[in-house]
């Protein structure tokens, strides 16, 4: 899967003076690599539609999950609690019942157990009452959460198809600009070191582009018109080169 630019392997359009080509076409080389190198490491960048919207949709699903299982758990806590809580009561009926009977004989005693049952009773009720709603509760959270986890298991196998290609996809990129960047550094090894370090220079601070072409007597970088005398020097294409006096870059001649 390679469809990276290939880096051009013609600088040799212009006029050689040298058996290297001329310096200055060189850098020129260097500079549709730099171009091709920058446009790789944009590509990195730019992933697969379908990736980002399934890891968005991933994402989602996590939080949605992550929410349902904490109210989950609070749902829980409160039946627990009051599951206890019932079970004391009952116990507490049980016990005042058996009280009862061992007092079956006492009227006024019968009338106090018989009064603490019924209140004992009714909380009871009051409890299961509250109850009901809670367990219906954690019942529909605990489907929901089922739910939302079969989602998430369901997607994973995508994701880790469309991972495994983005993967690929960023290393043959790498793999591609490794070539070029051997390349680059082979040029401008071959470069005078002063013209190939201002050359660096200029590039960082003109937005990636150091050095433009003399194009109908003008800058093809910034579009000035250059001075006669300045479009002279350029064509006697010297190095170290001239620079653009509006923008600062070298300047190539398109005969150099
Ligand atoms: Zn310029």
């Amino acid at each position: 899967m390679t469809d990276a630019p290939q880096p051009s392997a013609s600088s040799t359009d212009a006029t050689p003076t040298t058996g290297g080509g001329h310096p200055l076409a060189q850098l020129f080389e260097v500079q549709e690599l730099d171009r091709q190198l920058d446009s790789l490491s944009a590509r990195e960048a730019e992933l697969p539609a379908e990736l980002v919207e399934l890891r968005r949709e991933m994402d989602d699903l996590n939080n949605r999950l992550e929410d349902t299982e904490m109210v989950l758990e609070r749902v829980e806590s409160q039946t627990r609690t009051l599951d206890l809580d019932l079970k004391t009561t009952r116990e507490q009926i049980e016990r005042t019942r058996t009280e009862q009977e061992k007092n079956a004989f006492d009227a006024r005693a019968q009338t106090q157990f018989g009064a603490r049952l019924q209140q004992l009773s009714e909380r009871a009720e009051e409890m299961e009452e509250d109850l009901a709603p809670l367990r219906e509760r954690e019942s529909d959270l605990l489907t929901q959460a089922k739910t939302l986890r079969e989602q998430h298991r369901g997607l994973r196998p995508r994701l880790g198809e469309l991972e495994d290609a983005d993967e690929q996809r960023i290393s043959d990129l790498r793999a591609s600009g490794a070539d070029m960047r051997e390349q680059r550094t082979a040029l401008l090894g071959s470069l005078d070191p002063r013209t190939a370090k201002e050359y660096e220079t200029i590039r960082r601070a003109k937005g990636g582009v150091g050095i433009a072409t003399l194009t109908s007597g003008r800058c093809s970088a910034c579009n000035v018109s250059l001075p006669v005398n300045v479009q002279q020097r350029v064509a006697a294409a010297k190095v170290p080169p001239v620079k653009c006096p509006s923008c600062g870059r070298f300047l190539l001649s398109p005969n150099a």
